[in-house]
């Protein structure tokens, strides 16, 4: 099963479409057999809910997926519950959880988007693409990504791992920044790894990308090789950074995300 995005809806739907539907950060699901799943729209399932700001993002197999937020509902019934997309890593099939990816983000747009940022004029959903148009002014606003890098630093078999300040656990994982207006992709590999531990970098490659919805994250990834400098870390933003070998890897992120492709990349190329 494949996410296909999608932005206008076919004429006529070959199957019950899937709703996914939010109540701020949290999807509505139903665990059904051990395994997390969305309603679908056509049944009973939603007759109970009220929710708003509905959009089509796409299918997987032909069913259409739409997205919605949630106004208010009664009592859920005992299989359903809210989650968040975090909670669901794991417990649900990855298309799915892709399409998410993609619908919490369409809602968030659509939700922070209902006036101008121009002239303050309520704007008009665009019928052909995620667009909001302004009727007064004429200015477009489009569901907005925030371009990031995410770095494998290698130095010899070893690489470089931080734990974030803002992590809950002692997680470790390669550094990642956000790309500053002005710059390009390359530059900001360099500026993050700098700032953040200290030390230059060469041999900048591009790895991958990753939509990444925590808010609106587009990750980029890239490796990279150890020049020059010793680690000093930003203490404003990591509680510790250094250099691990494969087979003293601290605890890592899970296989979802690109971190963890960036650090399977290492694994594979180092654990001989
Ligand atoms: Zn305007």
């Amino acid at each position: 099963m494949n996410f296909i995005l999608g932005s206008v809806p076919p004429e006529k739907e070959e199957k019950e479409s899937l709703l996914f539907l939010f109540k701020q950060n949290e999807l509505l699901v139903r665990k059904i057999k051990e395994q997390y799943n969305v309603p679908t729209n056509g049944s009973a399932d939603y007759s109970k809910y009220l929710y708003s700001n509905m959009h089509y993002i796409g299918n997987i197999d032909k069913q259409s997926c739409y997205t919605a937020k949630y106004i208010q509902g009664q009592e859920l019934k005992d299989d359903m519950e809210f989650l968040t997309l975090r909670q669901l890593f794991g417990q649900m099939d990855e298309s799915i959880l892709q399409a998410a990816f993609r619908a919490i983000q369409i809602v968030a747009w659509d939700d922070t988007h209902k006036f101008c940022g121009v002239c303050a004029a309520p704007t008009e959903k665009k019928s052909n693409e995620h667009a909001k148009v302004c009727p007064n002014c004429g200015h477009i606003a489009y569901p907005r990504l925030s371009p990031a890098v995410i770095v494998a630093v290698t130095k010899g078999d070893k690489l470089l791992l931080a734990s974030n300040k803002n992590f809950t656990s002692t997680m470790y994982s390669v550094l990642a920044g956000f790309v500053e207006a002005g710059e390009s992709l390359e530059e900001c590999v360099k500026r993050e790894i700098k700032e953040e531990v200290s030390i230059e970098v060469k041999n900048i490659k591009y790895f991958g990308s990753q939509s990444w919805p925590f808010p609106n994250s587009f990750m980029i990834g890239f490796t990279a090789e150890y020049e020059s400098g010793e680690i000093k870390v930003d203490e404003n933003e990591l509680s510790d950074a250094r250099w691990f070998s494969v087979k003293e890897l601290p605890n890592i992120p899970g296989s979802i995300s690109i971190s963890r492709k960036l650090i399977d990349w290492y694994v594979q190329k180092y654990k001989e």
